[in-house]
């Protein structure tokens, strides 16, 4: 179902008593101040994953995952799988931000298996898309973004892709304090529609949320979010203080 959605991606921040503080605070000012009907998701660390899931339990806060392992169980020193994510309460894993496929060298084939095992087992899959700056610079986003969702998604079903949702956050603008224009990212957005519906179809296209992630801070969220194709964000740095992360739910409308 195509909703509005504002995840914050916490990374690598915060300690298991800092996190239940932060994850406390946001939830008393989305019961006092947010009256929308979009979806809130915290992604903490994986340390913090199952307090963060009792902490928000009776709400209508969600909780994600950073990362996953495509497997369920086995010797896989250092992974999570998803089975283990969903047992503690978590409903939302990102896939394929740009930091693991720069740092960690996650390419699409690995994503796609990790993306399937995600959708496989009833969770939302936020699957990562974006260009860095030389390949914008050099216009070939548009291919570098439709190789990524094709090689990432398109080997799921129109069921299993009734749990994607697909986040475009271009590398350039991700915790650098540039962000791409509403109308740069509205472009992207459209284009991502487009070739979702030429893969499955017309419905399944408007049925699937779209969000952008980049720089999004309680200054620019309401332009971005009035695009007519972005439904909401993903959030890195703003995410981390409870106020400004308030203000960019409440610009979801
Ligand atoms: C992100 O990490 O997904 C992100 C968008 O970060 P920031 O908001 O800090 O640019």
């Amino acid at each position: 179902m195509r909703q509005k959605i504002v995840a914050g991606n916490w990374k690598m921040h915060k300690s298991l008593e800092e996190s239940q503080a932060l994850i406390t605070e946001i939830r008393g000012l989305v019961r006092d101040e947010y009256r929308g009907d979009g979806k809130v998701v915290i992604v903490p660390t994986f340390l913090a994953l199952p307090s963060a899931a009792r902490l928000v339990e009776g709400t209508e806060i969600e909780i994600g995952a950073q990362n996953a392992h495509y497997e369920d169980q086995g010797a896989f020193t250092g992974e999570i799988s998803v089975s283990m994510l969903k047992a503690v309460g978590v409903t939302n894993v990102i896939i394929g931000h740009s930091e693991r496929r720069q740092y960690f060298g996650e390419n699409n084939a690995l994503l796609a298996a990790k993306a399937k095992s995600v959708v496989r087992h009833g969770l939302k899959v936020i699957f990562c898309v974006g260009e860095t700056l030389e390949q914008r610079e050099s216009k070939q986003y548009f291919r570098v973004i439709e190789e990524q969702i094709s090689q990432g998604l398109f080997g799921l079903d129109r069921k299993e892709f009734a749990n994607v949702v697909i986040a475009y956050e271009p590398v350039w603008a991700i915790g650098t304090g540039l962000t791409a224009t509403p109308e740069q990212a509205q472009e992207i957005h459209a284009y991502i529609r487009k070739i979702v519906s030429a893969q499955y179809n017309d419905e399944i296209a408007n049925e699937t949320s779209i969000l952008y992630g980049g720089s999004v801070k309680p200054e620019n969220a309401t332009s971005i979010f009035m695009q007519p194709d972005i439904d909401g964000g993903l959030i890195g740095g703003a995410a981390l203080k409870a106020r400004d992360f308030i203000d960019i739910v409440k610009a979801m409308r």
